[in-house]
């Protein structure tokens, strides 16, 4: 039950042989919707143990959000030390290639330390966002208190826990209170936070988190729905397996009539 509201969906668990897990909206389709109203409405958010990813503020004041370790320094980095930092992780793949039995100084290998070196530092490039230039100057005033919902917004992430690619659809919706944001940035938020090492729970719990912070809305509901490289290829070897996650704040959280329209509206039910 506390799971379903605040990050539901699970990710390699019980759901792999499912093969369209779709979490929160299972109940729906099961008809069950009827008694637990009262029960969603008073579900804790924090249900998981605090991370600094979602306990700490969602924006800094210098416009970072959950900014890793060491994102201040590669914004704050000169061109030397970029290239210095882009050489160190090319001198560490190589190790992992050599390790692997390949051998790096053939043809087709001879680049492709500094080519992963580069593709990484951009797959995790949401790191160094700056909220403010992600939405820039697209909040509205805007008499509007209708739900908005913007679907299928495609996301690419990297597993946290493998460094390899999950890739799926984001669906976003939030019920404005005088302020609505640029349809546009919101797919840029999502990418914002899937350019990062990630897992699929604390994605989706990011971006409804952040887009709560930047419009104060009456509500927001964020569902992702991802194939994670980590778990269709390797190991149980689920092809075609999918996870949903979703995370319902504010209205959405409260008020089952509102979930439902978003689920409608999704066409999920
Ligand atoms: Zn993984």
């Amino acid at each position: 039950m506390s799971t379903e509201n605040s990050n539901s969906g699970k990710r390699n668990g019980s759901e792999v042989n499912t093969p369209n897990p779709t979490v929160p909206l299972k109940r729906s389709r099961l008809g069950l919707d009827g008694n637990d109203a009262s029960e969603l409405s008073v579900t804790p958010l924090q249900t998981r143990v605090a991370s600094p990813c979602t306990l700490n503020p969602p924006i800094d004041s210098d416009g970072l959000s959950w900014p890793s370790k060491g994102a201040r320094s590669r914004i704050e980095q000169t061109p030397e030390e970029a290239k210095a930092r882009e050489e160190r992780i090319a001198g560490a793949v190589k190790t992992i290639l050599n390790e692997l039995g390949e051998d790096t100084d053939r043809e087709g290998l001879l680049e492709t330390p500094e080519r992963y070196a580069r593709a990484m530092l951009y797959f995790t490039k949401g790191y160094e966002d700056n909220i403010r230039d992600v939405i820039k100057r697209a909040v509205f005033e805007e008499d509007h208190d209708e739900m908005v919902i913007v679907r299928d917004i495609e996301i690419y992430s990297l597993c946290e826990h493998h460094l390899v690619p999950f890739f799926g659809k984001a669906h976003i919706a939030y019920i404005p209170n005088k302020r609505v944001l640029g349809l546009s940035k919101l797919a840029r938020l999502a990418e914002m936070y899937a350019r990062r090492f990630q897992v699929q729970e604390r994605l989706t719990k990011q971006i409804a988190m952040a887009l709560s912070e930047i419009l104060k809305p009456r509500g927001v509901a964020v569902v992702i729905e991802a194939t994670h490289m980590c778990m269709v290829s390797r190991g149980v070897q689920k092809t075609g397996s999918s996870t949903t996650t979703s995370c319902m704040l504010g209205c959405f959280r409260g008020q089952q009539k509102t979930r439902e329209e978003f689920l409608t509206l999704l066409g999920r039910k």
